[in-house]
């Protein structure tokens, strides 16, 4: 069975986005989003159209890469509900001024730090996520009172063109507009000066949107990618392990940032961890993933051919069978013994689990420790004391201990990558936090006006010295 083939979406021309961005930074200059009450009426009137398109928007994450109702609806629709729920009942208390500590340098003041908007926003987006990844970093930006220009994916072309045309009928385009194109419309947008880039996306193109942004000092965030490891050790649970590892792989049929991409296990429960990861596949998805309906497809047929490529037949110990015309893969257990497979050499970013084993947790470490620092790790480990150990002596974005992909189920924790990455984090109040500038101010009394710091200094300095001694 085939499925569509998403278009390359139109180009949007350099004086088309030059003009948007001009009637942007008027809107926003203006002090049009500054109110907290727009703020919140705009955050629930996305609300609203989500809810009132949120068919069309299932039917456009199918047609894309067949992705099943309840993964569309836990990963990115329902997502976006949490959050939009949390900001609406959090803006007044997260957009007031916040009091700080005072120090008696100043006396007599007071102190505090404003959150204020930046202006207008530039938000890049992955295809793989393509709702979630666009519409998050949009309620932070929202929430903090900026305007913002939104660039999907043109590899989700469904999703892309339904959300451009729900964004475009409901909300002012200078206040919130949707740029459709590839890399020649992202170069346009680049081009332009913003107030601040939220980028999500590959390491590779990171690097282009931060010398881009580097151009005119624009601030970014960039949600990036790698290869993010699972470590089992060999006092796991490893059943319960098993099956957390196959849920956070296969789940968008292994196309999601945090997926565990590689799985480190401890030799001596490695033949027990793949059988009951074979066991766990079986009851997902049962004999036959192809015609399970709770598993996606590959996005397009060039990540489908990069993918083909890791599938070395002596390594398969579970599925392996592929079908070009549906960009099919069935769920891959792969057992390697060393990084010189073809799966170690980029971010799998598909249905392929690599396992390598390892004798002790040290040789582990020092496997995810000479590469670049991962998005995410997974520990499946009983004992506390090796859990430290892994929180200790591993740099990573975030994770889970005993579980895979949950941490980004929990708004309270930022979340975002370290080095390649990423750089900067959000979710819940960090999302907000991430697109308002902290403005610090003292205000100063003015009934003293104590003479230290004002010239002639002539012997201050001793007092000053006692002074700072007593502070
Ligand atoms: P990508 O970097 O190819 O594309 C992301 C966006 O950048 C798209 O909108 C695309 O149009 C634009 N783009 C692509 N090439 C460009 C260029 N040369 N100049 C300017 N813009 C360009 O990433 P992708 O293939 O859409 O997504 C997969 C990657 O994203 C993976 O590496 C994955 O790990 C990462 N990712 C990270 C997160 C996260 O939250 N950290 C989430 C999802 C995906």
């Amino acid at each position: 069975m085939s499925i569509a083939q998403p278009n390359t979406a139109d180009q949007t021309t350099l004086d088309q986005v030059q003009l948007l961005c001009g009637l942007q930074r008027r809107y926003f200059t203006e002090g049009n989003t500054q109110p907290v009450a727009f703020r919140k009426e705009q955050l629930r009137k996305l609300q609203r159209v989500l809810k009132k398109h949120e068919q069309e928007l299932f039917d456009a994450l199918y047609a894309d890469f067949r992705k099943p109702a309840l993964e569309a609806f836990g990963t990115e629709i329902g997502f976006i509900e949490l959050e939009l729920k949390l900001a609406i009942k959090n803006i007044d208390d997260w957009t007031k001024p916040r009091k700080v500590p005072e120090t008696l340098i100043n006396f007599p003041a007071k102190s505090y730090v404003y959150p204020q908007p930046y202006g207008v926003a530039l938000i890049i987006s992955p295809w793989n996520y393509p709702l979630n990844l666009l519409f998050t970093p949009l309620i932070g930006a929202m929430t903090a009172g900026n305007c913002a220009i939104l660039k999907p994916s043109e590899i989700a072309a469904n999703t892309a063109a339904v959300v451009k045309r729900i964004i475009s009928q409901n909300f002012d385009e200078r206040y919130i507009a949707v740029v459709e194109g590839g890399v020649e419309t992202t170069q346009h947008l680049l081009a332009q000066r913003f107030d601040y880039i939220f980028f999500t996306g590959s390491t590779q193109v990171g690097k282009v949107i931060m010398k881009a942004a580097a151009e005119n000092l624009t601030p970014v965030t960039l949600e990036l990618g790698g290869k993010s490891p699972a470590i089992v050790d060999m006092d796991a649970d490893l059943e319960l392990a098993a099956r957390r590892i196959c849920w956070g792989k296969f789940l968008n049929a292994g196309q999601t940032c945090v997926a565990p991409d590689y799985v480190l296990v401890q030799e001596d429960v490695k033949e027990e961890l793949i059988q009951q990861m074979a066991r766990s596949l079986q009851e997902f998805y049962g004999a036959q993933p192809a015609d399970s309906p709770d598993f996606a497809r590959i996005i397009n047929d060039r990540h489908f051919k990069r993918l083909c490529n890791m599938l070395t037949p002596e390594s398969i110990r579970v599925g392996g069978k592929t079908d070009a015309e549906s960009r099919y893969i069935a769920p891959t257990i792969l057992e390697i013994s060393s990084w010189d497979h073809p799966s170690m050499q980029e971010e799998i970013f598909g249905p392929i689990l690599p396992v390598i084993p390892f004798n002790d947790l040290h040789e582990a470490i020092n496997m995810v420790n000479r590469h670049e620092k991962p998005l995410a790790l997974y520990f499946f480990s009983t004992n506390k004391s090796q859990q430290q150990r892994i929180l200790r002596e591993v740099t990573f974005g975030g994770g889970c201990i005993n579980d895979t992909i949950s941490h980004l189920a929990n708004p309270n924790l930022p979340f975002g990558g370290v080095g390649n990455s990423g750089l900067g984090s959000y979710h819940g109040i960090a999302s907000f936090d991430v697109f308002s500038h902290q403005k610090s101010i003292l205000n100063r009394g003015t009934w003293l006006d104590l003479p230290f710091r004002y010239p002639p200094y002539g012997n201050k300095l001793k007092l000053l010295r006692k002074f700072f001694d007593w502070l």
